[in-house]
This record gives C-alpha cells, sequence and structure tokens, in this order.
C-alpha cells in the first residue's frame, strides 16, 4: 500500500511557541507537533498525526497479544452499577469512578478498568475446565477522574489503555500466562524504542499479589526506582531493602530530657542535639483495625512506608488529625519511651545496631537523647519498614543501589480469585465440583506510552521518533515549490512511496527555514532536502533525524539507498 501525503493537505497544525500549560517535553511537543489538541482537563483529541502514532503503537500491541493467544475483544465502556456492587468496587472506589444514571435512573459508571464486565461475560458462558484457559484483551477508552489530570497524555482521565484478563483452573496456568504477558510486555516496550525496566511493585506479602510494572526510564517520571548491577528494579514503594546505617553515638549514655522548644522538623532537632539527621529515631503512630496504637520508628532522615508498615501490622493505618486528638499524643513529638499503655513499638531492623536514640519524649516542646532499647523502652517487633532509597544494599545481591525514575507503561498482575469468587464466577473441574476462576490482569497504557516516547527521544528542536511509531517515516524538503528541483522531489517521494515507505513531501510555498523547523518539530526520522545547488552537482541531502547525522546521495540512486535505510532501521524494532 502505497503512503504519500502532501504537507499542503495534511491537518498538522504546529505551533511556533510553547504552550504556557505543558511543563513536559511531551506534553509540549505534542501540543506543538500539532498531534493532539485539549478537550477539557485531562481529555483530548487525537489529530491525524498522533493517531497514526497511536495506530502505530496499538499493531506492536496486537502483535504481541496474538502471539501469546490473547484474543481481541471490545468491551463496553459504559457499565452497569450492578456488576460494581456485586464486585464490592461501586463503595470501594471512590470518586475516581465517573458515575451516570440513563434516563430510567438506572446507575451506570464509565469503566476505568473491566475486570467485572469480562468475569460477568465469563460466568455465563464458560462452564468446565476443558474450555480453560482463556485470555481476552481489547484496546480501548478509559474513564478515570483522576484528582490531578496533568503532563498530556501521561496522566489523562479519557486515555487509551490495552487491558488483558486471563482465566484459569490453576495458580500454576495462571503464572504460565502472567510469564508470557510480562515477556509480551517487555517486547511490546522494546519495540516503542523504550528503555525500560521491569520492578518489583508490591511484593508477594500482601494476600498473595503478585504484580511487575513496565517502567520507561525517564526524569520526568512520577514514579521512584532503585535498581542493581544484577539486574534488580524495583518500585521503592515496594522494595524489600537494607539500609547501611553506621550510627555515630557510639556509647550508651544514660538517658537525657531536653527542652526543645519551636523545633518542627528533623533538621532542626538534630542541629539542636549536634548529631546528624541520620542519629535521630522519628516516630510515626498508626492504629489497628483493633483500636491498638502502634509507634513505626525509622531512622530521621528517612521515610516510613505505609504499605510495608501494614505489611508489618496487618491492616494498620496512619492516624489523621482527629485520631491524635482522640488520643492525646503530640504529633510533633512521638517517641517509643512512655507510650501508652498497650502501645505496640515497631522499629525498622536498621536501628537494631543503634547504641543510643534520640527520640521524642510524647511531650510537647521536649525530645529523649541516649534512649536505649531494652533499658528505656521495648521494641515489640523488627521490621523493614522504609522506603528504599539509592544507596541501601540490593536485597538480592547485597550490591548498593542506584536510584532513577520512571514513568508506569504497563503492569501485569496475578488477580487470582480476587473478582471471581466476589462474582460467583465458577467452573466445574475433572470432579465436577464448582471453582472460581483463577485470574489475571494485564494493562498496557497506549497513549500514555506515546507520551513516554516522546520523553526519552527529544532534543530542543523537537522529536526525534523511532521508526516505529513515527508518523510517517520520510519527509522530503523540496527548497522550490516549482521547477526541476520540485520534479526531482515528487519523483522521488512517489518511487518511496509505491516502495513501501511512508512518505510526505513538503509541498508548501514556505521558506526553506520553516520547512526544516517544522520537519524537526515533528520529528520525521529521515528528512531529504532537495535543492537546486545539489541538484546542479546531482545530489540531495539526507538528514537522520535521531543521530543528526547527515550524507549526501546521488539522486540516481536516492530512492533505493533511502528504502534501505528505512528498512533497516524498522528492523531493529521487530
Ligand atoms: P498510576 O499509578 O500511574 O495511576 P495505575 O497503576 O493506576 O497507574 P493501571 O490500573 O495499572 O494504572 O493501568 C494500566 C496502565 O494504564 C498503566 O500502567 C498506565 O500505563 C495506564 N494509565 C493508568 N492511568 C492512566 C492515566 N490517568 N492516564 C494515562 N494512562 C494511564
Ligand atoms: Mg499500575
Amino acid at each position: 500500500m502505497t503512503v504519500a501525503f502532501r504537507m499542503s493537505s495534511l491537518y498538522v497544525p504546529t505551533l511556533k511557541e510553547d504552550p504556557t500549560e505543558a511543563e513536559l517535553a511531551s506534553h509540549r511537543l505534542l501540543l506543538r507537533a500539532g498531534m493532539i489538541r485539549k478537550a477539557a482537563s485531562g481529555i483530548y483529541s487525537f489529530l491525524p498525526l498522533g493517531l497514526r502514532s497511536i495506530a502505530k503503537i496499538e499493531r506492536i500491541v496486537r502483535e504481541e497479544m496474538d502471539a501469546i493467544g490473547s484474543q481481541e475483544v471490545l468491551l463496553p465502556i459504559v457499565q452497569p452499577a450492578e456488576l460494581w456492587t456485586e464486585s464490592g468496587r461501586w463503595d470501594l472506589y471512590g470518586p475516581e469512578l465517573a458515575r451516570l444514571k440513563d434516563r430510567h435512573g438506572r446507575e451506570f459508571c464509565l469503566g476505568p478498568t473491566h475486570e467485572e464486565i469480562i468475569t460477568a461475560l465469563v460466568r455465563s458462558d464458560v462452564r468446565s475446565y476443558r474450555e480453560l484457559p482463556l485470555s481476552f484483551y481489547q484496546i480501548n477508552m478509559k474513564f478515570r477522574d483522576e484528582i490531578r489530570p496533568r503532563f498530556g497524555l501521561l496522566r489523562g482521565r479519557e486515555f487509551i489503555m490495552k487491558d488483558a484478563y486471563s482465566f484459569h483452573t490453576s495458580q500454576e496456568s495462571l503464572q504460565e500466562h502472567y510469564d508470557a504477558q510480562a515477556g509480551a510486555y517487555g517486547r511490546i516496550c522494546e519495540r516503542l524504542g523504550l528503555e525500560y525496566r521491569p520492578v518489583v511493585a508490591e511484593s508477594g506479602q500482601i494476600g498473595g499479589k503478585v504484580t511487575t510494572e513496565f517502567m520507561a526510564l525517564a526524569e520526568a517520571g512520577e514514579a521512584e526506582l532503585v535498581h542493581c548491577t544484577c539486574g534488580f528494579a524495583a518500585n521503592v514503594e515496594a522494595a524489600e531493602t537494607t539500609v547501611v546505617r553506621i550510627p555515630s553515638i557510639t556509647e550508651a549514655v544514660s538517658m537525657e530530657k531536653r527542652a526543645t522548644p519551636g523545633l518542627k522538623t528533623i533538621a532542626d532537632l538534630a542541629g539542636a542535639f549536634g548529631v546528624s539527621e541520620h542519629d535521630t529515631v522519628k516516630t510515626m503512630a498508626g492504629k489497628t483495625p483493633e483500636g491498638t496504637l502502634v509507634f513505626f520508628c525509622v531512622p530521621g532522615d528517612r521515610e516510613l512506608n505505609a504499605v510495608k508498615a501494614a505489611w508489618a501490622v496487618e491492616g494498620v493505618e496512619l492516624l489523621d488529625e482527629t485520631d491524635f486528638e482522640k488520643y492525646g499524643i503530640p504529633k510533633g513529638s512521638l517517641g517509643p519511651v512512655n507510650t501508652l499503655p498497650g502501645t505496640l513499638v515497631v522499629a525498622d531492623v536498621c536501628l537494631k545496631d543503634d547504641v543510643a536514640w534520640a527520640v521524642g519524649a510524647n511531650e510537647d516542646g521536649f525530645h529523649l537523647f541516649g534512649a536505649l532499647p531494652g533499658r528505656d523502652f521495648e521494641v515489640g517487633q523488627w521490621a523493614d519498614l522504609v522506603v528504599a532509597a539509592p544507596g541501601d544494599r540490593c536485597p538480592e545481591c547485597g550490591a548498593v543501589l542506584e536510584g532513577a525514575r520512571g514513568i508506569e507503561v504497563s503492569q501485569v498482575f496475578q488477580l487470582g480469585t480476587r473478582y471471581s469468587e466476589a462474582m460467583g464466577a465458577t467452573f466445574s473441574d475433572e470432579n465436577g465440583e464448582e471453582q472460581p476462576f483463577v485470574m489475571g490482569c494485564y494493562g498496557v497504557g497506549v497513549s500514555r506510552s506515546l507520551a513516554a516516547v516522546i520523553e526519552q527521544y527529544n532534543d530542543d528542536a523537537g522529536i526525534q521518533w523511532p521508526v516505529s511509531i513515527a508518523p510517517l517515516e520520510v519527509a522530503i524538503l523540496p527548497l522550490m515549490a516549482d521547477g526541476e528541483v520540485f520534479e526531482v522531489a515528487e519523483s522521488l517521494w512517489k518511487a518511496l512511496g509505491e516502495a513501501g515507505v511512508e512518505t510526505v513531501i513538503d509541498d508548501r510555498d514556505e521558506r526553506a527555514g520553516v520547512k526544516f523547523n517544522d520537519a524537526d518539530l515533528i520529528g520525521w526520522p529521515f528528512q531529504v532536502v532537495v535543492g537546486k545547488k545539489g541538484l546542479a552537482e546531482g545530489i540531495v541531502e539526507l538528514k537522520v533525524r535521531g543521530s543528526g547525522e547527515r550524507a549526501t546521495l546521488p539522486v540516481s540512486e536516492a530512492a533505493q539507498k533511502i528504502v534501505s535505510m528505512v528498512e533497516s532501521e524498522r528492523a531493529r524494532f521487530v
């Protein structure tokens, strides 16, 4: 099929100025290159070039899903509330779920994800273990009324997702398909040209959930990661970690209460005590569902990880303002000494090496210096509690972890029987007994991936598309709108089109500078400049947008050379 466009008739409303609302490169460049337009906060229209790139991402995703035996379906965006009530998520989901009523007053929501719909579908049609396993995928719009939509396509409210769901008779069968999905997700990232890491997202410690996030590495990413040369990588929220701690207080001193009026931060406190922040211990309070107070102690320079806190003490939640009033404890001066009766003290394992602690005195305006576990207070439980950070030790090989930031482009997840049990979705096993389906779900952010690629592929002039998802592969830039220059350009354009290379000719009556700027802004991977001077020498000029390389090609060989360059570039992404 010939894909040959004329710039004069292609709808590409480029912008000369940076839009003020766009902080990130991908957001700015998608708008400036005329690929998307905002309709409302977090809601975008895709213009022809934007949609071409989206379609290419979708094609890659389809090929990889088909290759692992997942079958494409298309599920409704508008979903009946009853199914969400069955799964329990109608109440759990909160304001991110957009709810609406039809003319009869019946309640619906806009699908933020499709577990309920697909589980109901399989529940009604699949009876026997003989029909399993099954895996379905769709590529569809999702709606989530995000509290802070931002960064253009990176965090929209309406966005395109590929979501897949699988149904199995056993955990082993789920594991097999989960591994196949994870493999496909890695290949999708590679074919999009992304530098990425699969990361540990939540360990098996909560409810048997197994999950991996695929992170495109980018400074602009919202996720913080730690990774190691051994291949280990994790979201800091989920990473097990070993904090390297060299306490500077080395002798057991007697405990001393000091007035610390007006000291608000750990830094203030460390300064007042003449120690580093690292030597202080901060205490955060939580409560169990039964109402037991739990004090979590971590080094002053580290953050408590609420997920890990809940692993250590099941169901624990951190206190809010009214809880502090209710329990009558001073938020700014908590510590493990002289706690209310029944309080459980849980401390991060790295504090075991500390000889004496600098802690809050549980009294406003006072701290204790030299508090000693075992002598001045009891630690009820030692646990890994902190948010992992660069410099910590790798839980797998012990080497020093490095930090990075990432954009979550996709995630694979073992659901187990979470939905099938809640919704009564069962099959009959070999013995004729009803069993709940064992399920997995798998999501790729299609529109987010487009933006993630641009975050990794841009320079001051614009986008530098990997050829696999560039809206078009080659641009011909004739420096004159008529005469021999234009004729040569046009015949090259036709020849490339006929050879199956997606080509655009900039036939607009514009100055050379305008054409060059637009070409770099849009980021056509191969740009061919046809000018009078070159033609006098029998050559055209080729520029490779990504590397900035330039070459001169004899007019007679130009088409053939460009075709083979495009083909070898394409081959890097299959
Ligand atoms: P996040 O933590 O970034 O909010 P999530 O973990 O809630 O994302 P999932 O439910 O795992 O998202 O959805 C699967 C994929 O859909 C994500 O990996 C991401 O690529 C994409 N996605 C999720 N939310 C958005 C959004 N608001 N805008 C664009 N893409 C999104
Ligand atoms: Mg996710």
